[in-house]
């Protein structure tokens, strides 16, 4: 949703050689729609599955008996993450099932 900045009205969309503009009916002003919004949903789709918010997903991470260093707990969830380069070692990810605390290793 769009208002005109120079009578404020509601401007429409509307779609012309592939691209969408905003326009106002009663002055005929037309801008063209940015695009910001479609690349920031193309970066999200592209992000490696496993790279974690908070803690948003945890509970579907698959589980192993390693001891954490801050509670000594021996249950953990982990993940592995590639480095960009591909002829770098794997990087290990490893929470606390208890704790929560979060640390790295690498292969
Ligand atoms: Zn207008
Ligand atoms: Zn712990």
């Amino acid at each position: 949703m769009k208002i005109c900045e120079k009578c404020g009205t509601l401007m429409i969309l509307q779609k012309e050689d592939n691209k969408l503009y905003f326009v106002c009916k009663k002055c005929k002003i037309k801008i063209e729609m940015k695009k910001s919004n479609c690349i920031l949903k193309q970066t999200i789709k592209k992000q490696k599955p496993l790279i974690l918010k908070n803690n948003e997903n945890i509970e579907q991470l698959p589980k192993t008996k390693k001891k954490c260093e801050k509670c000594g707990n021996n249950e953990v969830y982990w993940w592995s993450r590639q480095t960009r380069a591909s002829d770098e070692p794997e990087t290990r990810f490893y929470r606390c099932t208890k704790c929560r605390q979060t640390w790295r290793e690498y292969s």
